[in-house]
């Protein structure tokens, strides 16, 4: 690998990560793209943005997260140690707060009164009903019918918060149809409204500033690990649904080409057309709410991992042969969830299980002196009666 080739803090001029991402959007969105990107660049050379930033991550949200030694887990595998990145510690129970405090605090510098966002499994539509709740904003929160009805608690959630949940019955009723729909919404109210997109996609500059957002990860995990080992992992993985906790993981470890990364999607019931979630197995390239990446056709598979698109970022690692993606089926999550409960006493996401299947499946395959670093990106409170239908039948 050519370490140029991926070292530019951010994306090109046009918002493109190589081939990837950029800004295609209709024209009442250009201005308002160009006015958040100067925001944000001033935002973080600022020293008031950064102090309050740091504030509010460890008085409020609960930074740095932990960095646990999962022993009976590598017991289990018997091989590489595994350890794992504590995100499902934060306040509301996942990475997501780290882009949804980030983005409010940008919006208040800028003035905007409400804030829009969409949401899948709920996740980030609850960071930020949080987040807007604590600045005293105006919230509205896009949400699939159908994912509104898997994911009940976090939109009971939501509303205690004070944020207006509005269901999408467009289409197949879930994350897709919920992004047009703030999409819509913004272009008709972008003088008062920010949207606080979701994951590491979208067009320019969302993916590069939820990055910016999420890369914490990576880098308290670093210190961490050398604290700790005095040695970087051998591997590091995490599950992609667009991508931000993945990146956020990866981002401080780019450089070091040693350090294996490896993202992880949703195979559903293995990969068959309509029966999974994983773009880059059967994706292809495309156009899709305001950027180029890699596009799933059509899924079915469970409110979580299932975004259409994957993070431009992503793409352009995969593409220059920095990352490697694969996937994990539904059996092999639920499975990797049941046993992290059992073992280690910590239920994660459904999402996170995806990642915590690889690592079960590849530490074995590693020496027992190799470190596997695995980020937990969330909790699985949410998950339980989901996954009880599966794990309970008998
Ligand atoms: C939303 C979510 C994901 C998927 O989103 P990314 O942007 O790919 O990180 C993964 N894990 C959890 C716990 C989530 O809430």
């Amino acid at each position: 690998m050519n370490k140029t080739t991926v070292l530019p803090e951010g994306p090109d001029a046009s918002g493109h990560f190589g081939e990837f991402g950029g800004r295609y959007v209709p024209e009442t969105l250009v201005a308002p793209l160009e006015e958040l990107a100067a925001e944000f660049a001033k935002a973080r050379k600022d020293p008031e943005f950064q102090r309050e930033l740091k504030e509010m991550r460890r008085d409020f949200t609960g930074r740095p997260t932990p960095l646990y030694f999962a022993e009976r887990l590598t017991q289990h595998c018997g091989g590489a140690k595994i350890y794992l990145k504590r995100e499902d510690l934060l306040h509301t129970g996942a990475h997501k707060i780290n882009n949804a405090l980030g983005q409010v605090l940008l919006a208040r510098r800028m003035g905007k009164k409400r804030i829009i966002a969409e949401t899948g499994a709920g996740q980030h539509g609850v960071a930020t009903a949080t987040m807007a709740a604590r600045y005293g904003m105006e919230c509205v929160i896009y949400m699939g019918e159908e994912d509104m009805r898997r994911q009940a608690l976090n939109v009971t959630r939501m509303r205690m918060l004070g944020a207006r949940v509005v269901g999408v019955t467009a289409g197949q009723k879930t994350l897709k149809e919920a992004v047009n729909e703030a999409m819509r919404d913004w272009v008709t109210n972008v003088r008062t409204t920010h949207y606080v997109l979701g994951t590491a996609y979208g067009a320019h500059p969302y993916p590069y500033m939820v990055r910016e957002f999420h890369r914490v990860i990576g880098e308290e995990a670093r210190t961490q690990l050398m604290d700790r080992e005095g040695k970087l992992p051998d591997v590091i993985c995490a599950c992609v649904g667009g991508g931000s906790n993945a990146i956020g993981i990866f981002y401080a470890f780019l450089d070091e080409p040693k350090v294996r990364l490896v993202g992880v999607e949703a195979g559903g019931e293995g990969i068959k057309p309509g029966r999974h979630a994983a773009r880059f197995q059967g994706g292809k390239l495309g156009v899709l709410q305001g950027s180029k990446s890699f596009l799933l056709q059509n899924s079915d598979v469970s409110a979580g991992l299932d975004y259409a698109a994957v993070g431009p970022e992503h793409c352009h690692l995969r593409e220059i042969g920095r990352a490697e993606y694969t996937y994990a089926t539904d059996d092999e999550a639920l499975d990797a969830f049941s046993k992290l409960g059992k073992v280690e006493g910590i239920l994660p996401a459904l999402e996170t299980a995806h990642a915590v299947a690889f690592a079960m499946k590849e530490a074995p395959k590693l020496k027992k002196e190799q470190i596997l670093l695995v980020n937990l990106s969330g909790r699985g409170d949410k998950d339980v009666n989901e996954a009880a239908r599966f794990l309970l039948k008998s």
